[in-house]
């Protein structure tokens, strides 16, 4: 089935168009700078070249236009009708404790995922934007949600209730929810078809390592710790955000700089972590390439990402006790030899050992074992691909709902 995925920025629009049977991209593409006076245009056709083009893109609407016409382009378009796409999934960061599963899109889904807003206000506004241009511009097509937090839910409440009166859950639903669920699921998955041994009896750690980090412990095929939470602020370090942090730094902070809480949003999301402690770059490429120029403030942001990975995977070998597996993936996790190596060094005490020279060699794309043959745990890189994991979920709610009216 031919399925349309769409992620939606609050400047951007990510789209793939995907076959569901070969599992195959037909075509991808972004725009980006949606709002300002130039958006940039990219589409990249899975047998041809990239296309770039500049033009003043003003909204979601628009970009979701210049996207249709880009596929059903007589010429370098890929489909002929817009009835060849069957099922258009969106990639929706929070549903709440509503959603375990993705859904099909109707008026009640709409005004459920609008009620999370308060939840994530940074995601859930361009989600929603998103699936309202599309359907828009794809109205007679099924569009379903598929949630970052979903694959989550399986958390036991020991590890989503955080140690404040038990009220505010009640009342407001604060606890942890963890993201990245499609990619956690999709990189354990790929894992188990690697294994002879039966998934319930499995104990794996992902690590999902891009702008966004997270980490998740995965025990018997379900999601049982996770480190983002309420919001996707709160883990390891990432590229701009903090991570975990004492909470009374927020009183000290305001206290000592007289910051509005509105700064406090920014310092805490934008301006932290990776770039907030190197004083340079939030992107880890660039970091590295510091670090090996002497720059101590870039040697120290890689050490503390590192610890903090380590500190996850010691934590949840507990949760779990035990771990068969350590999964690297995302754009640090399947491309930096140097990160993969820091995170996990140390740990003999757990039975880890890298093969440094397999860890070097990875290619990209490929699932890559770089743990030692006599390794206890072992540990892989596997390419992340959330949108295949939209896609399949999409094709599946579009098959039952065209069998089924009630769905
Ligand atoms: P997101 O999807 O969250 O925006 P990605 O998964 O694309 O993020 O990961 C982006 C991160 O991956 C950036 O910090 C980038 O520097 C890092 N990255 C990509 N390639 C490499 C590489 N070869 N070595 C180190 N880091 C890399």
């Amino acid at each position: 089935m031919l399925v349309l995925v769409i992620n939606c920025g609050s400047s951007s629009v990510k789209y793939n168009l995907i076959e569901t049977e070969t599992e195959q991209d037909v075509c991808k593409g972004m725009i980006e700078r949606i709002g300002a006076v130039t958006s940039i245009i990219k589409h990249q056709p899975f047998d041809s070249k990239e296309i770039k083009d500049t033009k003043s893109i003003t909204n979601h609407s628009e970009a979701l236009q210049e996207i249709m016409q880009f596929l059903l382009n007589p010429e370098s378009g890929v489909v002929k009708s817009p009835s060849d796409i069957k099922s258009v999934g969106h990639r929706v960061v929070h549903g709440g404790e509503m959603f375990k599963d993705s859904v099909l899109i109707d008026e009640k889904v709409l005004e459920a995922i609008e009620q999370a807003i308060d939840l994530a206000p940074l995601h859930n506004p361009p989600n929603l934007k998103g699936i309202q241009a599309a359907k828009q511009h794809l109205p007679d097509v099924p569009h379903v949600a598929v949630f970052d937090t979903a694959f989550h839910h399986s958390l036991p409440a020991r590890a989503y209730l955080y140690g404040i009166p038990n009220r505010f859950y009640r009342r407001y639903k604060i606890r942890k929810y963890g993201f990245h669920g499609t990619s956690h699921y999709f990189v354990s998955r790929q894992y188990y078809k690697l294994i002879d041994k039966p998934v319930k009896d499995t104990k794996v750690i992902t690590c999902h390592l891009g702008n966004g980090a997270s980490l998740t412990a995965i025990d018997g095929g379900k999601s049982v710790e996770t480190s983002m939470g309420f919001t996707p602020l709160s883990g390891i370090v990432m590229g701009t955000r903090c991570g975990d942090i004492d909470p009374s730094i927020l009183f000290y902070l305001v206290e000592k700089e007289e910051l509005p809480l509105s700064n406090l949003h920014a310092l805490l999301n934008r301006h932290s972590g990776l770039l907030g402690l190197s004083g340079y770059a939030a992107d880890m490429r660039d970091l590295i390439t510091e670090a090996d120029n002497g720059d101590r403030r870039c040697q120290q942001a890689i050490d503390v990402f590192c610890y903090k990975i380590k500190q996850h995977i010691g934590s949840y070998t507990a949760v779990m006790n035990g771990c068969d597996a350590v999964l690297f993936t995302a754009g640090i996790g399947e491309n930096s030899a140097l990160i993969r190596s820091k995170s996990v060094e140390n740990l003999d005490y757990l039975g880890i050992k890298l093969d440094e020279k397999k860890n070097e060699q990875v290619k990209p794309g490929e699932i890559t074992k770089i743990s030692s043959d006599d390794s206890k745990i072992e540990v892989y890189v596997v390419p992340t691909n959330e949108e295949l994991v939209i896609a399949i979920d999409a094709a599946k709610i579009a098959q039952a709902s065209a069998q089924s009216p009630w769905i």
